[in-house]
């Protein structure tokens, strides 16, 4: 049995745009999602392929690698931002499915800095820089605790009790017989709160300041990874200092694409090429590389050159370079090259009329509609 596309899975059209292939999932997925067929392990199957279709459909780096490389493609991938079909999923089940879990309130500690003393920034590099690695000067922003008032955002640091909890970091709500209670929305939970705004920082608590570092991109980064820049985050009120995170935004490559530590490359071979199996020579990611084509190469034809792809960010080896075999033909013959052809043809005993057998059982058949 053939394995079905993942278009197939979600009965939608290879040009379905996102909003319908997410509509088709959500029917698809309730159709068979098992709390609707409890025990049914054909259903079981089936919503799985129906998640593992939408997680790659709905993602547009892994829908574009499936389409150019079917689901071998896909190997190796994930990771990097590619997870956002999964949030997307969890999403909806809620919504589907709504009453379970619930989502989990985060309290805020009471003693807090007014901001996050780790900070993040993006950063776009080029293909090969990911690749290669490379030392970078950034120059970026980041808060430093206001002197006059402490970080506090207090004219002075002065801060006075909080008017809403009274102090207490907890505001309660009665209902019925049963007391909540709740973090106070003013002072967030510590009980504190300016009784007039620092006139320095206007009661942020906080002054921008830049830096310039230099920082080493190490070999192997993929789109979404991130790097941390120890120490070179925001400054807190008791002079802490965070860390600073650098997401990076690799830059498409017009050859290659990377999938992992793999990259792919399309090839175009000129059929005559392909039925003498020639060899070639391909672009590689340091140079060039001799590629030795089969007798009758086909077409998407894969030829793999191990070692040949990304080295490893955190050292576990190399990926593969992959070459793809685009196939092409003339769109057009002169005369010498229609007779050189011929020629050819003849010499493989293939003649230019269809076969007689193959025309008349061609013919009895089309008799046999129309009788
Ligand atoms: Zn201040
Ligand atoms: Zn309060």
């Amino acid at each position: 049995m053939q394995e079905l596309s993942y278009y197939e899975i979600l009965e939608v059209s290879q040009n379905a745009d996102k909003a319908t292939i997410k509509k088709a999932y959500r029917k698809m997925a309730k159709k068979y999602h098992p709390d609707k067929n409890p025990g049914d392990e054909k259903a079981e199957h089936n919503f799985k392929l129906c998640n593992e279709a939408y997680q790659c459909l709905s993602d547009d780096k892994q829908k574009s690698m499936y389409d150019r490389y079917g689901k071998e493609g896909l190997q190796g991938m994930g990771g990097g931002r590619s997870n956002a079909g999964f949030d997307d999923l969890g999403s909806m089940f809620e919504e589907m499915f709504s009453g379970f879990g619930g989502g989990s309130r985060r309290q805020k500690p009471a003693d807090m800095e007014k901001y996050p003393l780790d900070m993040n920034i993006e950063m776009n590099i080029s293909f090969n820089e990911a690749i290669f690695g490379i030392e970078k000067e950034i120059e970026f922003r980041y808060k430093d605790a206001c002197k006059s008032c402490k970080g506090t955002g207090a004219k002075g640091g002065k801060l006075s009790t909080c008017s809403q909890c009274k102090g207490q970091g907890q505001v309660y709500m009665k209902q019925g017989f049963m007391t909540f209670s709740q973090t106070c929305p003013v002072c967030q939970g510590s009980g504190e709160s300016p009784g007039e705004n620092c006139s320095d920082c206007r009661g942020s608590g906080y002054k921008e300041k830049k830096e310039k570092i230099t920082i080493k991109i190490p070999k192997g980064i993929d789109d979404g990874n991130r790097l941390r820049v120890s120490g070179k985050g925001n400054i807190g009120k008791r002079g802490t200092r965070g860390d600073l995170y650098v997401t990076f935004n690799v830059q498409a490559d017009k050859h290659f694409q990377r999938n992992g530590n793999d990259v792919y490359i399309i090839i175009p071979v000129f059929f005559t090429q392909a039925v003498v199996g020639d060899t070639i020579s391909i672009p590689s990611l340091t140079g060039e590389l001799e590629l030795k084509l089969d007798i009758g190469t086909k077409d998407k034809q894969h030829f793999t050159f191990r070692g040949e792809g990304v080295d490893d960010v955190h050292g576990h080896g190399t990926g593969d370079l992959i070459a793809q075999i685009e196939l092409t033909y003339p769109k057009s013959l002169n005369s010498e090259q229609k007779e050189l052809i011929s020629k050819l043809q003849e010499s493989f005993g293939i003649e230019s009329k269809p076969h007689e057998g193959v025309l008349d059982s061609a013919i009895d058949k089309m008799k046999g509609w129309f009788k």
